[in-house]
């Protein structure tokens, strides 16, 4: 059986008095599996992400990274957003520095990586992810797919167990979506564990492996997508759109 790696025990999490933005929220992930997390607007995705990664503070419940419980102390904090990168939305809100190479450099010097390190990691990521061209230049004045790409690198660069993609593809080109499933299947290959929310079904159906719905911050389906589509009450409650796929049984065109 496949390792579990991060559990949430009865997440519950409001921002505001009286709302929840996750109720009881149980999950269970394992290494090596690619999970697309999916539902409304408003469900309850990313905050279940933010969640995840200590980023907020459960008001009830517990988050396990490798069986041990998160107290949210300073260290144990640190160590488990080293461990489990987020990649957000809007690339902004990830971004400091002043230069693209300076950006990706950033994470691997706050941890304590010598300059000579960093310079090899951040030089093959920039390769990686098709930004050599780009590494002086302020992130901010680059086009949304290639800050997209900028955050992407950020996050790899630390080279975390389990990375969770907050809807990825929702402002990039035909392109940048390409090399961004050029990406994430190679980060599959090397072993990371992968969440994706999105609202592109085609592309749960194509990749996932797992497929948890949220609805009204509660998982309502956790799942083969097979088994997700065909569940009418599912498809309806969550508001899903069928992939093009799913009635002709196959995954994937190749032409
Ligand atoms: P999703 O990612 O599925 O769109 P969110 O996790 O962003 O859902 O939102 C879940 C609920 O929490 C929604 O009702 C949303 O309005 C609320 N919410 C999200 N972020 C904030 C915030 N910073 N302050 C107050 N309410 C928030």
């Amino acid at each position: 059986m496949a390792e579990n790696i991060l559990k949430v025990e009865n997440g519950t999490f409001s921002y505001e008095e009286n709302r929840f933005a996750i109720h009881n929220v149980n999950m269970e992930i394992n290494a090596g599996e690619k999970i697309a997390v999916i539902g409304n607007n408003g469900a309850g995705k990313s905050t279940f992400f933010l969640a995840l990664n200590g980023v907020i503070k459960l008001d009830s419940g517990d988050i396990y990274f490798h069986n041990e419980k998160l107290e949210y102390r300073r260290n144990s904090l640190l160590e488990l957003r080293k461990k489990v990168g987020i990649v957000f939305q809007n690339p902004d809100e990830q971004m400091i520095a002043s230069t693209v190479e300076g950006e990706i450099s950033f994470g691997l010097y706050n941890v304590g990586y010598q300059k000579e390190t960093v310079r090899k990691k951040v030089d093959e990521i920039m390769e990686r992810l098709e930004l050599k061209e780009y590494s002086t230049r302020p992130p901010h004045y680059l086009s949304g797919g290639e800050k997209k790409r900028v955050s992407i690198a950020d996050i790899m660069v630390m080279e975390p167990e389990i990375i969770l993609f907050d809807e990825p593809t929702a402002s990039l080109d035909c392109k940048n979506i390409q090399l961004f499933k050029k990406q994430v299947n190679e980060l599959h290959e090397k072993g990371v564990t992968l969440l994706i929310s999105t609202h592109d079904m085609n592309f749960v159906w194509e990749w996932a492996d797992r497929v948890i719905v949220f609805s009204n911050g509660t998982i309502i389906a956790d799942d083969k997508a097979e088994n997700i589509f065909s569940k009418e009450d599912i498809v309806e409650q969550a508001a899903l759109q069928k992939p093009i796929l799913f009635d002709f049984g196959i995954k994937s065109i190749s032409i």
